[in-house]
């Protein structure tokens, strides 16, 4: 024991009912409401952590390949991830080899592609020839209209092609052809669409964060669940929560996440205070 320390005043001794961690204090990424649910969950025998990537973890890019995780972003959930009983998911609209490659995130850390309809193993359920006929329409359909968009590109994923109208700088141009998308190939029969932040996603599967978080509980008997994400396709995720569980919205907008956090750097130091009082 060093000087300081014997100069420093003793703390009291512990009352009767104190509780057996104090939350973080608040800050200005940390309401009150928060620190006192991170506590609660940090103290839970069994955890799952499940993050979106894009908006949440990495900045958005006009190129989603070089999408790369912000500072300290895997290396936080990799610690989290190696904490006993302690679950820890990358989920994300991504097909999950390009999650994998994007983010760099390793085992333990569980990655969950396409909207939670991908996992290690593979799909839920592989298509039949009546979906991929399908999808191969919606290819077409969305592929048109990117054609006559200057700057939209359609992206393919294992279970939907995608409409990226980000990079369009004709903002006029931008709105009409999400306009198309959603009056054309979206009202096709046996679709699942999902408009995000400046992109269309028409499946021929459907596909729920939701399901993938109950999914990850289930599997790991936890107690409590924590979902972070920023996008509307969040959205069906938090509203599947139970109301032990905590879910922070990244951002501006409406919500059904009872948390709140500006921003990605935010979103970092959430993970690493949750860590600490974790470890
Ligand atoms: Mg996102």
């Amino acid at each position: 024991m060093s000087a300081d320390d014997t100069a420093s005043p003793t703390p009291p001794p512990p009352t009767p009912d104190a509780p057996p961690a104090t939350a973080p204090a608040a800050t200005p990424d940390l309401t009150p409401e928060l620190a006192e649910a991170l506590r609660r969950a940090a103290a839970t025998p069994n955890l799952v952590v499940a993050c979106d990537y894009d908006g949440t973890l990495a900045p958005f890019t006009d190129d989603p390949t070089r999408a790369h995780p912000a500072p300290g972003a895997i290396a936080t959930l990799a610690r989290l991830a190696e904490l006993p009983r302690t679950t820890v998911a990358l989920l994300s609209g991504r097909n999950r080899a390009a999650l994998a490659e994007v983010s760099g995130a390793t085992a333990p850390v569980v990655l969950v592609g396409s909207h939670g309809s991908e996992w290690e193993g593979g799909f839920d359920a592989p298509l039949d020839d009546d979906d991929n006929a399908l999808l191969a329409r919606l290819h077409t359909e969305l592929g048109e209209i990117a054609q006559s968009t200057a700057g939209a590109h359609v992206e393919s994923k294992p279970t939907a092609a995608v409409l990226h109208v980000r990079p369009v700088e004709d903002l006029a141009a931008r709105e009409r052809a999400t306009a198309q998308a959603m009056a054309g190939p979206a009202t096709l029969d046996g679709v699942f669409v999902t408009q995000g932040k400046n992109v269309v996603e028409i499946a021929v599967r459907e596909a729920s964060k939701g399901a993938a978080i109950e999914r990850l509980v289930e599997q790991a008997g936890a107690e409590v669940a924590i979902f972070v994400g920023d996008d509307v396709t969040d959205e069906r995720g938090f509203a599947r929560l139970r109301p032990q569980d905590v879910g922070i919205k990244v951002g501006e907008g409406e919500t059904a996440a009872g948390h709140r956090v500006a921003d990605i750097p935010a979103v970092v130091r959430l993970l690493g205070t949750l860590a600490d009082l974790r470890g």
